[in-house]
């Protein structure tokens, strides 16, 4: 039987089954794909056979070791974090970004660094004003990444962001993203034989992921303004078993239960975490609020981080020797989860996953 057109494939496989991540990169990659909202369709079927927008999206097929060696040059040791050089605690000495930012601030750091030095233009980021669905932004400085600083819990399209700005000319950009972007940027870098003005993921020239366990609707939104009484709310945080929402007047705790029905499914069928092809990764601690947990994955990654160090604006210790255990079982049991609800459903195959690292998931991975 004849396959469905590529694109047709993204709207029936992705779109219409609830599988968008709204990771963005689609948005704007042809005039038939738009955003409303985040919310991200095709508002008119495209005849061409070709679609690289069903090739970039982090939601069809990815062959997972061919993107280790595209970014790190060789496949994994560790099935749990994926590939990395060091795990450590990070802050920000910036007084201002430690003050404005989620924990640390090692994000905001690390992209004021990388566009205040000129290593890039500009940063990709995702912007709220007041804690309502965030949308993408392009910060050209310190105080522009600043005002983005804090994290919103929805799955804001930033990407989309990311092909207007090469549009409008602008080269090596730094890209903070939830693990899903950061897979479609380096599913896009690794497209061959496509026009090069066609693959803005190619003027990216730094990403730093977050850790993303699961995002949440952006009906969430309506229900913490109900939960607070319709106070401005500042912040939010999820420690563990409490969300806090930080309002004009102080703090409501909701327990997480009440918000497990916002999660987005297309999140139960991811098995990255902690954005393993990023150039470093960045989550909390669990333990500190003041503090980052840092994964340094690639030397892009490890040299930036030595210039912010040298350049006093960060600061490092080693990662508490009991908690990394913690952590990668964190992942692993997450990934398992995954490996035997939907994934099985479709195969191993669907997701790129070899035998190899199938097995490391199921068995553990090997210990460091
Ligand atoms: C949807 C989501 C889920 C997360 N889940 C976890 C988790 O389970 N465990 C964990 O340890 N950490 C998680 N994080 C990461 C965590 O919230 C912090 O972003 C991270 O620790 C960096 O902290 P920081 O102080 O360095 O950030 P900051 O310096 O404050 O910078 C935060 C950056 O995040 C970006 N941002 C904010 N909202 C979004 C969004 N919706 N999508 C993409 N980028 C955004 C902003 O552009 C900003 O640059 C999650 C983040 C998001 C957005």
């Amino acid at each position: 039987m004849e396959q469905p057109k590529l694109f047709m494939r993204l709207k029936q496989e992705v779109m219409e089954s609830g599988d968008c991540t709204r990771c963005g990169l689609c948005v704007g990659l042809c005039p038939y794909i738009k955003t409303l909202d985040e919310r991200i369709a095709f508002i008119h079927d495209c005849g061409r056979e070709d679609g690289n927008c069903y090739r970039i999206c982090p939601r069809t097929p990815s062959d997972w070791p061919e993107f280790d060696r595209q970014v790190f040059g060789q496949e994994r040791e560790d099935h749990s974090l994926g590939h990395y050089m060091e795990v450590l605690y990070a802050r920000s000495l910036d007084k201002d970004i430690a003050q404005a930012s989620q924990y640390g601030g090692v994000v905001s750091c690390l992209a004021s660094y990388l566009v205040e030095s000129g290593v890039s233009q500009a940063a990709i980021l995702t912007k709220a004003d007041n804690y309502g669905p965030p949308k993408p932004f392009i910060a050209r400085t310190r105080e522009e990444i600043l005002s983005c600083a804090g994290s919103n819990y929805s799955a804001s399209p930033t990407l989309a962001i990311l092909n207007d700005g090469v549009r409008q000319g602008l080269d090596n950009l730094v890209t903070v993203g939830r693990p899903c972007q950061i897979l479609a940027i380096r599913k896009m870098q690794g497209l061959r034989e496509v026009p090069e003005h066609n693959l803005s993921a190619r003027k990216v020239n730094f990403c730093i992921g977050l850790f993303c366990f699961w995002s949440l609707e952006t009906e969430v939104y309506a229900f913490l303004q109900a939960k607070t009484g319709g106070k401005t709310i500042k912040k939010m945080d999820i420690p563990l078993n409490y969300a806090v929402v930080t309002t004009e007047e102080g703090e409501v705790q909701i327990p997480v239960d009440e918000l497990r029905s916002f999660i987005r499914p297309t999140c139960q069928r991811c098995f990255d975490p902690t954005a393993e092809f990023a150039d470093v990764s960045v989550g909390s601690t669990e333990d500190d609020p003041e503090w980052n947990t840092l994964i340094i994955r690639s030397l892009r990654g490890q040299e930036v981080v030595k210039k912010a160090l040298a350049a006093g604006i960060l600061e490092t210790k080693p990662y508490p020797s009991e908690r990394l255990p913690l952590l990668r079982s964190a992942v692993l049991n997450k990934k398992r989860r995954v490996l035997d609800g939907a994934v099985k459903d479709k195969g191993y195959g669907y997701w790129g996953l070899s035998p190899e690292y199938s097995k490391g998931i199921e068995e553990g991975g090997e210990e460091r």
